[in-house]
Protein backbone atom coordinates (compact mmCIF):
# COMPACT_ATOMS: atom_id res chain seq x y z
CA UNK A 1 0.00 0.00 0.00
CA UNK A 2 1.21 3.53 -0.98
CA UNK A 3 2.28 5.25 2.39
CA UNK A 4 3.29 9.32 2.21
CA UNK A 5 4.34 11.54 5.02
CA UNK A 6 2.03 14.33 5.30
CA UNK A 7 3.49 15.22 8.39
CA UNK A 8 5.57 18.72 8.70
CA UNK A 9 6.70 18.38 12.11
CA UNK A 10 6.59 22.22 12.59
CA UNK A 11 4.59 24.95 11.29
CA UNK A 12 6.39 26.49 8.56
CA UNK A 13 5.97 29.86 6.56
CA UNK A 14 4.10 28.05 3.97
CA UNK A 15 1.96 26.35 6.48
CA UNK A 16 1.85 22.86 6.23
CA UNK A 17 4.69 22.15 4.04
CA UNK A 18 8.01 22.77 2.59
CA UNK A 19 10.00 24.82 0.80
CA UNK A 20 12.38 23.09 -1.60
CA UNK A 21 14.50 24.61 -3.91
CA UNK A 22 16.37 23.28 -7.09
CA UNK A 23 20.06 24.13 -6.14
CA UNK A 24 20.92 24.66 -9.63
CA UNK A 25 18.31 26.43 -11.58
CA UNK A 26 16.72 27.96 -8.52
CA UNK A 27 13.31 26.15 -9.47
CA UNK A 28 10.94 25.55 -6.23
CA UNK A 29 7.70 24.26 -5.25
CA UNK A 30 6.09 23.29 -2.23
CA UNK A 31 5.89 19.92 -0.82
CA UNK A 32 3.96 18.01 2.26
CA UNK A 33 7.03 15.03 2.37
CA UNK A 34 10.66 15.49 1.34
CA UNK A 35 11.16 11.61 0.17
CA UNK A 36 8.21 11.99 -2.25
CA UNK A 37 10.32 13.90 -4.54
CA UNK A 38 13.28 13.26 -6.98
CA UNK A 39 15.00 15.49 -9.08
CA UNK A 40 14.08 19.37 -10.46
CA UNK A 41 11.46 18.98 -13.42
CA UNK A 42 13.10 21.84 -14.80
CA UNK A 43 16.99 21.08 -15.12
CA UNK A 44 17.39 17.32 -13.34
CA UNK A 45 19.43 18.57 -10.83
CA UNK A 46 18.36 17.97 -6.61
CA UNK A 47 16.14 20.26 -5.13
CA UNK A 48 16.92 20.83 -1.12
CA UNK A 49 14.95 22.49 1.47
CA UNK A 50 14.59 26.40 1.27
CA UNK A 51 14.81 27.23 5.83
CA UNK A 52 13.02 30.84 5.79
CA UNK A 53 15.50 32.17 8.55
CA UNK A 54 19.38 30.66 8.86
CA UNK A 55 20.67 31.30 12.02
CA UNK A 56 24.05 28.98 12.70
CA UNK A 57 24.03 27.87 16.78
CA UNK A 58 25.64 24.58 17.42
CA UNK A 59 23.28 22.47 20.14
CA UNK A 60 26.47 21.17 22.64
CA UNK A 61 23.35 18.43 23.71
CA UNK A 62 22.57 17.37 20.16
CA UNK A 63 24.34 14.22 19.10
CA UNK A 64 26.07 13.44 15.81
CA UNK A 65 24.29 15.81 13.15
CA UNK A 66 22.02 17.16 15.54
CA UNK A 67 24.69 19.81 17.06
CA UNK A 68 23.20 21.79 14.34
CA UNK A 69 19.79 21.14 14.49
CA UNK A 70 18.80 25.04 14.14
CA UNK A 71 19.65 24.74 10.44
CA UNK A 72 18.15 21.20 9.94
CA UNK A 73 14.32 20.64 9.20
CA UNK A 74 12.87 19.97 12.84
CA UNK A 75 12.39 16.29 13.13
CA UNK A 76 11.02 14.95 16.46
CA UNK A 77 12.46 11.58 16.51
CA UNK A 78 16.56 12.37 16.03
CA UNK A 79 18.39 9.64 15.51
CA UNK A 80 22.34 9.29 15.80
CA UNK A 81 25.12 6.79 15.69
CA UNK A 82 27.72 9.33 16.53
CA UNK A 83 28.03 10.22 13.20
CA UNK A 84 30.20 13.57 11.92
CA UNK A 85 32.87 15.58 13.98
CA UNK A 86 34.80 13.68 11.93
CA UNK A 87 38.71 14.91 12.20
CA UNK A 88 40.73 17.52 10.03
CA UNK A 89 44.10 17.09 9.93
CA UNK A 90 47.57 18.39 8.26
CA UNK A 91 48.67 15.56 5.20
CA UNK A 92 51.60 17.53 3.34
CA UNK A 93 50.63 20.51 2.43
CA UNK A 94 46.55 20.07 2.45
CA UNK A 95 43.82 19.61 5.32
CA UNK A 96 41.73 16.59 4.82
CA UNK A 97 38.73 16.09 6.26
CA UNK A 98 38.27 12.54 7.04
CA UNK A 99 35.15 11.38 6.50
CA UNK A 100 36.12 7.57 7.37
CA UNK A 101 35.55 7.66 10.88
CA UNK A 102 31.90 7.81 10.85
CA UNK A 103 30.37 4.80 12.20
CA UNK A 104 30.16 2.89 9.06
CA UNK A 105 32.93 4.67 7.74
CA UNK A 106 31.34 6.82 5.17
CA UNK A 107 30.31 10.36 4.94
CA UNK A 108 26.53 8.71 3.92
CA UNK A 109 26.21 7.70 7.74
CA UNK A 110 25.01 12.12 7.80
CA UNK A 111 22.76 11.42 5.67
CA UNK A 112 21.03 8.33 6.73
CA UNK A 113 21.10 9.83 10.36
CA UNK A 114 18.84 12.44 8.61
CA UNK A 115 16.58 9.96 6.34
CA UNK A 116 16.31 7.56 9.27
CA UNK A 117 15.07 10.32 11.88
CA UNK A 118 12.62 11.70 9.48
CA UNK A 119 11.23 8.07 8.72
CA UNK A 120 10.82 6.70 12.47
CA UNK A 121 9.17 10.54 12.94
CA UNK A 122 6.39 9.81 10.37
CA UNK A 123 5.90 6.49 11.79
CA UNK A 124 7.03 4.31 9.11
CA UNK A 125 8.57 0.77 9.84
CA UNK A 126 9.45 -0.41 6.32
CA UNK A 127 10.62 1.34 3.32
CA UNK A 128 11.97 0.10 0.26
CA UNK A 129 15.68 2.39 -1.14
CA UNK A 130 17.14 2.29 -4.40
CA UNK A 131 20.60 0.79 -4.36
CA UNK A 132 23.28 3.74 -4.23
CA UNK A 133 27.15 2.12 -3.45
CA UNK A 134 27.92 3.16 0.15
CA UNK A 135 24.77 5.04 0.58
CA UNK A 136 23.04 2.07 0.94
CA UNK A 137 24.89 -0.19 3.39
CA UNK A 138 25.02 3.05 5.51
CA UNK A 139 21.00 3.32 5.39
CA UNK A 140 20.79 -0.40 6.20
CA UNK A 141 22.73 0.15 9.44
CA UNK A 142 20.69 3.06 10.69
CA UNK A 143 17.37 1.77 9.68
CA UNK A 144 18.55 -1.56 11.57
CA UNK A 145 19.50 0.29 14.45
CA UNK A 146 15.97 1.42 15.00
CA UNK A 147 14.53 -2.13 13.99
CA UNK A 148 13.19 -0.51 10.81
CA UNK A 149 13.03 -2.90 7.94
CA UNK A 150 14.67 -1.71 4.51
CA UNK A 151 14.21 -2.97 1.44
CA UNK A 152 16.80 -2.59 -1.46
CA UNK A 153 15.81 -2.61 -4.97
CA UNK A 154 18.85 -2.83 -7.87
CA UNK A 155 19.66 -2.35 -11.42
CA UNK A 156 21.18 -5.65 -11.48
CA UNK A 157 24.03 -7.49 -9.56
CA UNK A 158 26.47 -6.00 -11.90
CA UNK A 159 25.83 -2.89 -10.61
CA UNK A 160 26.58 -3.49 -7.27
CA UNK A 161 29.93 -2.80 -4.93
CA UNK A 162 30.81 -7.17 -4.03
CA UNK A 163 31.28 -6.20 -0.35
CA UNK A 164 27.82 -4.07 -0.25
CA UNK A 165 26.40 -7.39 -1.56
CA UNK A 166 28.07 -9.73 0.52
CA UNK A 167 26.54 -6.93 3.87
CA UNK A 168 23.38 -7.38 2.78
CA UNK A 169 23.10 -10.93 2.31
CA UNK A 170 24.84 -11.16 5.28
CA UNK A 171 22.21 -9.44 7.21
CA UNK A 172 19.12 -11.36 5.32
CA UNK A 173 18.21 -7.83 3.43
CA UNK A 174 15.41 -8.22 0.92
CA UNK A 175 17.01 -7.63 -2.55
CA UNK A 176 14.61 -7.03 -5.44
CA UNK A 177 15.99 -6.34 -9.38
CA UNK A 178 12.16 -4.85 -10.22
CA UNK A 179 13.37 -1.04 -10.35
CA UNK A 180 9.41 -0.26 -11.09
CA UNK A 181 8.10 -1.51 -8.06
CA UNK A 182 8.61 1.87 -6.56
CA UNK A 183 6.87 1.31 -3.26
CA UNK A 184 6.78 4.19 -0.80
CA UNK A 185 8.07 5.61 1.35
CA UNK A 186 11.14 4.86 -1.20
CA UNK A 187 14.13 6.46 -0.74
CA UNK A 188 16.58 7.20 -3.52
CA UNK A 189 20.63 8.86 -2.49
CA UNK A 190 20.04 11.87 -4.33
CA UNK A 191 16.61 13.85 -1.87
CA UNK A 192 16.32 16.84 0.11
CA UNK A 193 17.25 14.73 3.73
CA UNK A 194 20.37 13.27 2.30
CA UNK A 195 21.76 16.87 1.18
CA UNK A 196 20.53 18.09 4.77
CA UNK A 197 22.95 15.80 6.28
CA UNK A 198 25.89 16.19 3.90
CA UNK A 199 25.80 19.66 4.48
CA UNK A 200 26.99 19.39 7.89
CA UNK A 201 30.58 18.90 6.49
CA UNK A 202 30.85 22.73 5.49
CA UNK A 203 29.53 23.65 9.12
CA UNK A 204 32.43 21.53 10.59
CA UNK A 205 34.85 22.89 8.01
CA UNK A 206 33.72 25.75 9.11
CA UNK A 207 33.41 25.72 12.92
CA UNK A 208 37.60 23.86 12.80
CA UNK A 209 38.98 27.28 11.80
CA UNK A 210 41.32 26.12 9.47
CA UNK A 211 42.46 28.62 7.33
CA UNK A 212 41.96 27.61 3.75
CA UNK A 213 40.76 29.01 0.59
CA UNK A 214 38.99 26.31 -1.14
CA UNK A 215 37.54 22.94 -0.74
CA UNK A 216 37.79 20.11 -2.70
CA UNK A 217 34.89 17.36 -3.39
CA UNK A 218 35.13 13.99 -5.01
CA UNK A 219 32.20 14.15 -7.37
CA UNK A 220 30.62 11.29 -9.39
CA UNK A 221 27.46 13.07 -9.13
CA UNK A 222 27.96 16.41 -7.91
CA UNK A 223 25.70 15.96 -4.77
CA UNK A 224 27.75 16.07 -2.41
CA UNK A 225 29.34 19.34 -3.75
CA UNK A 226 25.83 20.90 -3.68
CA UNK A 227 24.82 20.30 -0.53
CA UNK A 228 29.02 21.60 0.92
CA UNK A 229 27.60 24.71 -1.01
CA UNK A 230 24.15 24.88 0.74
CA UNK A 231 25.50 24.50 3.77
CA UNK A 232 28.28 27.64 3.06
CA UNK A 233 25.15 29.45 1.89
CA UNK A 234 23.10 29.41 4.76
CA UNK A 235 26.56 30.13 7.05
CA UNK A 236 26.72 33.42 5.02
CA UNK A 237 23.09 33.77 5.37
CA UNK A 238 23.08 33.49 9.28
CA UNK A 239 25.97 36.59 9.01
CA UNK A 240 28.86 34.71 8.84
CA UNK A 241 31.83 36.01 6.79
CA UNK A 242 33.42 33.32 4.83
CA UNK A 243 34.45 32.46 1.36
CA UNK A 244 35.53 29.22 0.15
CA UNK A 245 35.66 27.72 -3.28
CA UNK A 246 34.25 24.42 -3.84
CA UNK A 247 36.62 22.73 -6.77
CA UNK A 248 34.53 19.24 -7.36
CA UNK A 249 37.03 16.47 -8.49
CA UNK A 250 35.80 13.92 -11.11
CA UNK A 251 37.38 11.70 -13.89
CA UNK A 252 37.19 12.44 -17.34
CA UNK A 253 34.04 11.35 -19.51
CA UNK A 254 31.95 11.27 -16.20
CA UNK A 255 31.35 14.80 -15.62
CA UNK A 256 28.60 15.34 -12.49
CA UNK A 257 25.29 15.75 -13.63
CA UNK A 258 24.08 17.86 -11.09
CA UNK A 259 26.23 20.13 -11.49
CA UNK A 260 25.63 21.07 -14.83
CA UNK A 261 25.03 25.14 -15.04
CA UNK A 262 26.29 25.23 -11.29
CA UNK A 263 28.38 28.38 -11.61
CA UNK A 264 29.45 28.26 -7.72
CA UNK A 265 31.46 25.06 -8.48
CA UNK A 266 34.11 24.68 -10.67
CA UNK A 267 34.68 21.31 -11.87
CA UNK A 268 37.96 20.02 -12.35
CA UNK A 269 38.25 16.15 -14.33
CA UNK A 270 41.10 14.40 -14.53
CA UNK A 271 42.02 11.87 -16.98
CA UNK A 272 42.58 7.90 -16.46
CA UNK A 273 46.18 7.85 -16.25
CA UNK A 274 46.71 10.98 -14.20
CA UNK A 275 44.90 9.53 -12.09
CA UNK A 276 46.33 6.43 -10.96
CA UNK A 277 49.74 8.01 -10.79
CA UNK A 278 47.62 10.46 -7.99
CA UNK A 279 46.08 7.13 -6.40
CA UNK A 280 49.54 5.10 -6.08
CA UNK A 281 51.24 8.61 -4.94
CA UNK A 282 48.79 8.67 -1.93
CA UNK A 283 48.95 4.95 -1.86
CA UNK A 284 52.98 5.23 -1.06
CA UNK A 285 52.14 7.96 1.60
CA UNK A 286 50.17 5.80 3.64
CA UNK A 287 46.88 6.45 3.10
CA UNK A 288 44.56 3.54 2.18
CA UNK A 289 40.91 4.78 -0.12
CA UNK A 290 39.14 4.74 -2.56
CA UNK A 291 40.80 6.45 -6.39
CA UNK A 292 38.29 9.45 -6.12
CA UNK A 293 39.36 10.31 -2.50
CA UNK A 294 43.00 10.01 -3.54
CA UNK A 295 42.35 12.62 -6.50
CA UNK A 296 40.83 15.20 -4.31
CA UNK A 297 44.22 14.68 -2.25
CA UNK A 298 45.88 15.61 -5.33
CA UNK A 299 44.07 17.91 -6.70
CA UNK A 300 44.34 20.20 -3.23
CA UNK A 301 47.38 19.95 -2.99
CA UNK A 302 47.94 21.15 -6.49
CA UNK A 303 45.34 24.43 -6.26
CA UNK A 304 47.37 24.94 -2.65
CA UNK A 305 45.57 26.17 0.24
CA UNK A 306 42.64 23.69 0.34
CA UNK A 307 40.84 20.79 2.36
CA UNK A 308 40.06 17.66 0.99
CA UNK A 309 36.83 15.66 2.05
CA UNK A 310 37.66 12.06 2.18
CA UNK A 311 34.99 10.33 1.61
CA UNK A 312 35.65 7.15 3.14
CA UNK A 313 38.63 4.58 3.00
CA UNK A 314 39.06 1.35 2.98
CA UNK A 315 40.66 0.46 6.52
CA UNK A 316 38.49 -0.14 9.37
CA UNK A 317 38.66 1.20 12.45
CA UNK A 318 36.92 -0.57 15.07
CA UNK A 319 33.59 1.46 16.59
CA UNK A 320 34.75 1.53 19.72
CA UNK A 321 38.16 3.49 19.14
CA UNK A 322 36.35 5.81 16.16
CA UNK A 323 34.03 6.12 19.01
CA UNK A 324 36.54 7.63 22.14
CA UNK A 325 38.44 9.49 18.95
CA UNK A 326 35.54 11.33 18.49
CA UNK A 327 34.80 12.28 21.81
CA UNK A 328 38.45 13.63 22.55
CA UNK A 329 37.26 15.83 19.55
CA UNK A 330 34.64 16.79 21.26
CA UNK A 331 35.52 17.57 24.44
CA UNK A 332 38.47 20.11 22.99
CA UNK A 333 35.40 21.49 20.61
CA UNK A 334 33.54 22.50 24.16
CA UNK A 335 36.26 23.08 26.29
CA UNK A 336 38.09 25.14 24.36
CA UNK A 337 41.42 25.30 25.64
CA UNK A 338 44.46 22.26 25.19
CA UNK A 339 43.85 19.70 27.94
CA UNK A 340 45.60 17.03 29.20
CA UNK A 341 44.73 13.12 28.71
CA UNK A 342 43.32 12.86 32.28
CA UNK A 343 41.29 15.87 31.88
CA UNK A 344 39.89 14.85 28.85
CA UNK A 345 38.79 11.77 30.64
CA UNK A 346 37.47 13.67 33.33
CA UNK A 347 35.57 15.91 31.58
CA UNK A 348 33.38 12.91 29.67
CA UNK A 349 33.94 9.56 31.99
CA UNK A 350 32.37 7.40 29.30
CA UNK A 351 35.46 5.41 28.26
CA UNK A 352 38.42 3.89 30.91
CA UNK A 353 41.39 6.16 31.07
CA UNK A 354 43.49 4.00 29.29
CA UNK A 355 41.04 3.99 25.95
CA UNK A 356 41.25 7.74 25.73
CA UNK A 357 45.70 7.69 26.41
CA UNK A 358 45.33 5.14 23.85
CA UNK A 359 43.40 7.04 21.08
CA UNK A 360 45.22 9.99 21.95
CA UNK A 361 48.89 8.19 20.91
CA UNK A 362 47.16 7.04 17.44
CA UNK A 363 45.67 10.27 16.78
CA UNK A 364 49.11 11.94 17.45
CA UNK A 365 51.41 9.76 15.08
CA UNK A 366 48.19 10.45 12.39
CA UNK A 367 48.53 14.16 12.75
CA UNK A 368 44.84 14.25 13.57
CA UNK A 369 45.59 16.18 17.12
CA UNK A 370 48.29 18.77 18.39
CA UNK A 371 49.72 19.10 21.88
CA UNK A 372 51.96 20.58 23.63
CA UNK A 373 54.57 20.20 26.43
CA UNK A 374 54.02 22.03 29.52
CA UNK A 375 54.90 21.82 32.99
CA UNK A 376 52.77 20.43 35.68
CA UNK A 377 54.57 21.12 39.51
CA UNK A 378 58.36 19.38 39.25
CA UNK A 379 56.56 17.04 35.82
CA UNK A 380 56.19 17.60 32.14
CA UNK A 381 52.90 16.88 30.90
CA UNK A 382 51.56 16.94 27.28
CA UNK A 383 48.60 19.24 26.72
CA UNK A 384 46.26 18.05 23.80
CA UNK A 385 44.53 20.66 21.36
CA UNK A 386 42.83 20.38 17.71
CA UNK A 387 45.27 21.41 15.10
ZN1 LIG B 1 16.59 22.91 -11.62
Amino acid sequence: MARLCTKVFAMTEHGERYRVKCLSCGYEKLVSDLLSISLCPRCGSVLGVNHSNNVFRVDLMGRGVWRYSSLLPSIPERISLGEGLTPISKFGSVWIKNERFNPTGSYADRASAVIISYIKSCGWSLFTSLYERDFTKSLVRYAQSQNMQCRVVALGMNFMDIDDILFLASKNIEVSFNIDNEEKPFVRYANPLTIEGLKTIAFEIYESGVSAERIVVPSETGLLALSILKGLNELRESGIDINYEIVAVSLKNSSPSYLAGVRDVKVVEIGDGEAYEALKNVISKGFNTKPLSALSIYVAENFGKAVAVLTMGFKTLSTRSSNVKRMIIEVLLQEKRPLTAYEIWKTKPVYTLRAVYKALKSMELANEICFDVVSKGMRKTKVYKLC
